[in-house]
């Protein structure tokens, strides 16, 4: 039996004590790896004092924070279990998380506390209240109540019973095709993750020093390196905000080795490396994945001396699944590359059989990573969890030397005319067009075939294209049947928190349904 993650600062302090395991990017404070031991065990025992116990559930409605980490690793030390809250969220929403996962307690940060107040007036449950000053703040005033809970606390670790296969992590889907569902994530699923993340290029190890600035109430943010880091004792610099001009000064003062941003991140990245003129030489190795990244995309950031490839995961696979390696990624453009070390995959059709190589099926995965449930979801498990395969609801086909290339979703396929179109496609190949910033195919219910293929344009500044030749444009790239019949241009495309395209939002504005045509 293990103890799980709340287990890594402890071994940290003994083997890597002096260094820095946090650094505050505001203030520029550092956590060494025996404060962050002290202060965790502070953390464990001032929130058993209050009654938190194994199985019960700690909420955080926080800013990306050096606390945040604290509050992960105290409560999985208890055998507690973490449920971090989207802060973008409406306070219903805020609500609805809160009371599905039945918190007792929750972290919020200063700035953020309307948001609980408006969400706590619809939640019975929580009965501890923590207030998390924002890195000004911190800067200007110490850790205020943060800071008090913490220094009550005994620093001796205290010994709790913790099993790995024990959940220690509830973590809400994206919430992109629905309302989002609490994958239940084990101090296992995220050991495993760490060691699938072993195979991103050459890997990491203490030495690494990564950047978190996409939010870390995703897992992409906390699970592609935040947590891996803290698996190997490296060094993680953590931002309250992304700003991609900010973000390039980190990068060059603290000598990051290591990054992940989503794609719209990165995209602004690389918009702004060309004015910037930072020193990037010391990051060797950047990653993407959540959502496709535009090849131009890649390309940019390769152009400008990056290792940069793509990868794939999902809340529920803790993230990991598979990635291409640096060397790859221009001649495997599109692909998300092989699977990681401990996840097995297979692409099945409906009756469940597997596909032949270059057949597109739906993606199921197996593996110690891979989640063990929807949080009081019984039927959305028994539907996603079946054979011991996770159907993640990604359709996907994988070529000859063992590259998956991801379709889209099952959910957003269109049917047009009795033919299968993938949005994703559509949109890879508008993306080749000069003027367009964001794109978003969607079907959209149509008395002749079904389903008719409609995009939805934002074009860049000083475009000068428009609808109409757009469509002609990508109509001589693609199959007729695939290209858009109609084009609408709009300001910009609607996104969730974690920068999906919310296409469900889409399908409202223009065919008055969020749901597509049954089949
Ligand atoms: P919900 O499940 O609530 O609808 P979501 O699926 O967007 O939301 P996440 O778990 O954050 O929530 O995202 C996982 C999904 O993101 C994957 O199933 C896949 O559809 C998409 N994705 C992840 N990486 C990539 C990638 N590299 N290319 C294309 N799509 C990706
Ligand atoms: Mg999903």
């Amino acid at each position: 039996m293990d103890r799980g993650f709340g287990d890594w600062p402890t071994r940290h302090a003994l083997r890597n004590a002096d260094h820095t395991a946090y650094v505050d990017a505001v203030s520029g404070a550092t956590t060494t790896w025996r404060a962050l031991e002290e202060r965790t065990n502070r953390l464990a025992d001032a929130l058993s004092r209050k009654g938190v116990r194994r199985g019960d559930r700690v909420a955080t409605l926080t800013l990306n924070s050096p606390q945040m980490m604290e509050i992960f690793f105290a409560v999985a030390k208890l055998g507690a279990i973490t449920v971090p809250v989207n802060f973008r969220l409406s306070a219903r929403e805020v609500a609805y998380v809160l009371n599905d996962s039945g918190a007792i307690a929750l972290f919020a940060s200063t700035s953020l506390c309307d948001l609980a107040d408006a969400a706590l007036e619809e939640v019975a449950s929580v009965r501890i209240r923590v207030a998390v000053p924002t890195a000004a703040e911190r800067a200007e005033s110490g850790e205020g109540d943060y800071g008090d809970l913490v220094a009550g606390g005994d620093p001796e670790r205290v010994e709790r019973p913790v099993d790995d296969t024990d959940v220690c992590v509830i973590m809400y889907t994206s919430g992109t095709t629905g309302r989002p569902k609490g994958a239940m994530l084990t101090h296992r699923n995220f050991q495993y993750n760490a060691m699938n993340g072993f195979g991103f290029g050459d890997g990491y190890n203490r030495n690494d020093i990564t950047i978190s600035s996409a939010p870390l109430f995703h897992i992409g943010a906390l699970g592609v390196h935040t947590l891996p880091f803290a698996y190997v004792g490296g060094s993680v610099v953590i931002t309250e905000a992304f700003d991609p001009s900010s973000w390039l000064d980190l990068v060059a003062k603290y000598r990051v080795t290591k990054a992940f941003l989503v794609p719209a991140m990165w995209a602004a990245v690389a918009q702004a490396i060309p004015a910037a003129e930072r020193d990037l030489s010391s990051l060797t190795f950047a990653i993407t994945g959540g959502a496709p990244c535009p090849i131009p995309v890649i390309r940019a950031l390769h152009a400008a001396g990056m290792e940069f490839t793509e990868g794939f995961g999902m809340t529920e696979t803790s993230p990991s699944v598979a990635c291409l390696q640096p060397e790859d990624v221009l001649e495997h453009a599109g692909s998300i590359g092989r699977p990681l070390m401990h996840v097995d995959y297979r692409i099945v059709e409906e009756s469940g059989r597997e596909v032949p190589v270059n057949t597109v099926g739906e993606l199921c995965l197996r593996g110690p990573s891979i989640f063990v449930g929807y949080w009081d979801r019984v039927d959305a498990t028994n539907e996603a969890l079946r054979d011991g395969w996770f159907h993640t609801g990604d359709m996907a086909k994988v070529d000859a030397d063992g590259y998956i290339t991801l379709v889209d979703r099952k959910k957003d396929m269109v049917i047009t005319g009795g033919e299968n179109v993938y949005p994703i496609e559509v949109e890879l190949v508008m993306y080749e067009h000069p003027d367009v910033q964001e794109v978003a195919v969607i079907g959209v219910p149509d008395d002749k075939w079904g389903e008719s293929v409609t995009a939805v344009v934002a074009l860049r500044d000083g475009a000068t294209t428009d609808a109409q030749a757009l469509r002609e444009w990508t109509l001589e790239r693609i199959a007729h049947f695939k290209a858009p019949r109609e084009v609408h241009l709009v300001d910009a495309l609607p996104r969730n928190a974690t920068g999906k395209i919310l296409k469900r939002d889409l399908r409202v504005t223009y065919t008055g349904s969020s749901s597509q045509v049954t089949r």
